[in-house]
């Protein structure tokens, strides 16, 4: 059996000779299919009718290796936590099983991001060690939700989100957004907040446009709208949603006195998701300033950056 590792994994684990610039704390490992996903995401190089390179997800490399290497290795890699990517084929459910009982021998936590499947099949992922589901909605605009991801329905991911929580939790089901796909603020700020009420968490993405894919010529959205959307996160995850201020359906600004704007941590601008989640350079390229930095940043970095959000235009 093979499975595919991003390649920042396969050399934290000694399975590929480079230099690694930010070492991932999380191992990610996708199934391996020989062939494109059955579905068809509108940005997703892994889509059924993308002609990207098919190693490609989002910015990132995933070589195929041995089950039996990857096994051998995860070790090395000294991760505090697995993440298996999959995508949709015949037979993943299975894979998914198979694997899951391999990396369970491992004793490290792990998550599954996965589309929407039932309870029963929940239960059997919990059974084999995993504790966190990402769940891809991607799309934070139900407007845009039908042309972006033609083969999945956004009512049946919200209820899928439901049964992750009935089955793992508060804050277990980490939902993937995406920002910069069409949507405006206000519907990313709505969508959130729904995520925070259905008890989920959220993993902010940047929209990256990768050739060949149908959205390859869209810009990915700026480095101030991103940062935006990730202090309108924490305020939503600290019930303080009230101080995210709207021209339009676009976010002005934050109405936050001196003391709630020293409670902000210094990771609001970090890759927020499962426990030990660092998922470096997944949406930018090195040397830039990341949209989610895979660490905790300097204080004087994100004060900085929060004046600057803050600052009246
Ligand atoms: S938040 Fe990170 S560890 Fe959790 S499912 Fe998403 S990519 Fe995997």
């Amino acid at each position: 059996m093979l499975v595919r590792v991003s390649y920042g994994t396969a050399i934290a684990m000694g399975l590929v000779r480079a230099k690694l610039l930010a070492k991932p704390t999380t191992a990610y490992l996708m199934t391996h299919w020989p062939g494109k996903c059955l579905n068809d995401c509108a940005f997703c190089a892994q889509a059924r009718s993308s002609k990207a390179d098919w190693e490609k997800l989002s910015r990132v490399t995933w070589p195929a290796f041995k089950l039996g290497d990857v096994l051998r290795n995860l070790p090395g890699g000294n991760f505090s936590r697995l993440c298996l990517q999959t995508v949709e084929y015949p037979g993943m459910h299975e894979d998914v099983l198979e694997l899951l009982s391999e990396f369970s021998a491992l004793g490290l936590p792990i998550s599954v991001s996965i589309t929407p499947v039932g309870r029963g099949l929940l239960e059997e992922f919990k059974g084999l060690g995993v504790d966190y589901i990402g769940v891809g909605l991607d799309v934070a605009s139900e407007r845009l939700f039908r042309e972006l991801k033609p083969d999945l329905s956004w009512d049946g991911i919200w209820r899928f989100i439901g049964d992750v929580v009935k089955v793992f939790g508060r804050r277990r089901a980490l939902v993937h957004i995406i920002v910069g796909l069409g949507e405006t603020d206000r519907e990313l700020v709505e969508t959130m907040k729904r995520v925070y009420e259905a008890g989920g968490d959220i993993s902010l993405f940047a929209f990256t446009p990768i050739k060949g894919t149908r959205l390859e010529k869209v810009k990915p959205p700026s480095l101030e709208r991103y940062r935006k959307i990730q202090l309108a996160r924490w305020l939503l995850e600290e019930g303080m949603g009230g101080a995210i201020v709207f021209k339009g359906d676009s976010i002005a600004g934050f109405a936050l006195s001196e003391e709630e704007l020293s409670r902000i941590p210094a990771d609001v601008f970090s890759t927020h998701g499962c426990p030990g989640c660092n998922r470096p350079y997944y949406n930018e390229r090195p040397g830039k300033e990341p949209y989610n930095y895979p660490f905790r940043p300097g204080k004087k970095t994100v004060e900085l950056t929060l004046r600057e959000l803050l600052l009246p235009r």
